[in-house]
């Protein structure tokens, strides 16, 4: 990236983004000085040629911008010592998606951007415009907060549709962000402890659409619906999108079918009952809201909804990773809220469901609803005592696991002897932190004492 030619940058947080960061910013000719407060990540740096110096005795005074990862705090819980330091020097704080954003500007105006955000579901609706793009025969190049960094995605070119995941932190961060076609899935309460407070987080992801060229809105909660009306007023393009009922024009789900209503009318444009990558209301969302992307993109409808039946879905979300008898294993470990685990306990009935981790505040209180979907729970983690809890006061059977094999052991077993088709469900509600590395490695878990079942033959992935 050119943008900061000849320009001094400190780069903060070397994970992947970081080192992308820096190695398009010293190919595009600018300075930079990379800094981690992790010593074997800083080593790491050091190890691949990069210049890395320890920030806290850096001038700030003498650079330009400040790139900041995005996992690291802006306000909350407390502002980053770099945060404060750039800020007192009067230096800008951006993202690497900043930087891609600026030289698409400057290089390549003409290309197109999708960028999705939402609580809920951003993974699957990138992953989905990508292949619904693919399958219509366009070139694209998928990437953001999900898979590759959006710098090291192939060259910004007018004949590539670029289609990028973004957190709230990365919008935070990108400060001249503007999509071609900005989607918001849905805003529910996650993430508040950077942010501040829920309405700091929403007016980030709210400007998601209100700087795109083209808005694509989910309106199935309070937050969205708002957002929709505020970007009509200001006089974007917006289609709206749901899941819940039908609309006066847009794409919504009656069933598992998409209906398409403009003033000319409306009709069924695909169904979703044959995709199991995409079962469930919530991914009628995603899989509306990735139409309606692609057709915005200027795609006619019936080459955007070409690649529905074809989608394969993405590991860790609604996996179904084993068929055993009457029982079906779904991984869903992606569900790491309580909003995104009541989207999978409302997909499927007579549930052994695994749940608990690390705890989200609110618990599963906001699931009472759906518990009488639950055979029985199994808890794991630091959150099965409260969990417990929970379940208790609504006499739904359940018992603390304790790990995930002997929870997918006991699941299996009970799930073996239900008269009715059931479904052992790993939907846990919580982080994964407290037993696992990451969300992957608590569905691989899964995956692993599933397939060690006797009898039971996973599907490859
Ligand atoms: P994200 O990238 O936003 O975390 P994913 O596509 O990885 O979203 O899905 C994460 C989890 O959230 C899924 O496992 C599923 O349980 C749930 N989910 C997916 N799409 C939605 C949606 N549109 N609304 C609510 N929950 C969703």
């Amino acid at each position: 990236v050119t943008c900061l030619e000849g320009h001094k940058v400190a780069i903060f947080g070397l994970a992947r983004t970081g080192l992308e960061a820096a190695r398009a910013l010293i190919a595009g000719g600018a300075e930079v000085v990379l800094w981690d407060d992790s010593a074997p990540r800083a080593e790491e740096a050091r190890r691949q040629g990069f210049p890395v110096d320890d920030l806290r005795g850096l001038d700030f005074g003498g650079l330009s911008a400040l790139v900041l990862s995005p996992g690291v705090p802006l306000t909350h819980p407390a502002p980053h010592w770099t945060v404060e330091r750039a800020l007192a020097a009067g230096i800008e704080i951006i993202g690497d998606t900043e930087l891609f954003f600026r030289e698409r500007a400057h290089r390549a105006p003409g290309a197109a951007v999708v960028a999705i955000t939402g609580t809920n579901g951003k993974s699957t609706t990138t992953a989905l415009i990508g292949h619904l793009l693919r399958q219509a025969g366009r070139r694209v190049g998928v990437g953001g907060n999900i898979g590759t960094a959006c710098l090291s995605l192939d060259d910004l070119s007018p004949d590539i549709t670029y289609v990028l995941e973004m957190s709230s932190y990365q919008i935070d961060l990108t400060p001249t962000l503007n999509p071609s076609v900005g989607i918001l899935l849905n805003v529910t309460p996650d993430h508040i402890d950077r942010h501040g407070t829920f309405e700091n987080y929403a007016a980030v992801k709210a400007r998601m659409v209100m700087e795109a060229d083209r808005a694509v809105l989910a309106v199935d909660d309070d937050v969205t619906r708002v957002v929709a009306a505020q970007a009509r007023e200001s006089g974007r393009a917006v289609t709206e999108v749901s899941c819940l009922g039908s609309l006066d024009a847009g794409l919504f789900a009656d069933g598992t079918r998409l209906v398409w209503r403009d003033g000319e009318g409306d009709g069924a444009v695909a169904d979703l009952a044959s995709v199991p990558a995409l079962r469930g209301q919530h991914n009628a969302q995603n899989a509306a809201a990735a139409v309606a992307a692609v057709v915005a993109l200027g795609v006619p409808m019936e080459e955007a909804t070409r690649g529905l039946t074809s989608f394969p879905g993405l590991a860790h979300r609604m996996e179904e990773v084993a068929r055993h008898g009457r029982i079906v294993f779904v991984n869903d470990s992606k569900a790491t809220n309580a909003d995104a685990a009541s989207r999978s306990l409302s997909s499927f009935e007579h549930i052994h469901w695994i749940a608990g981790g690390r705890a989200k505040s609110g618990g599963i209180d906001s699931l009472e609803a759906l518990f009488p979907r639950v055979a029985r729970a199994y808890l794991i983690g630091e959150a099965a005592e409260a969990f417990a809890q929970t379940l208790a006061h609504a006499n739904v059977p359940h018992e603390i696991a304790g790990d995930m094999e002997a929870a997918v052991r006991a699941a299996a077993e009970n799930a073996e002897k239900d008269a009715a088709p059931g479904v052992v469900l790993l939907a846990p509600a919580c982080a994964s932190f407290d037993q696992f590395a990451d969300f992957e490695a608590r569905g691989d878990a899964f995956r692993r004492c599933v397939g060690a079942l006797d009898g039971v033959a996973l599907k490859p992935r």
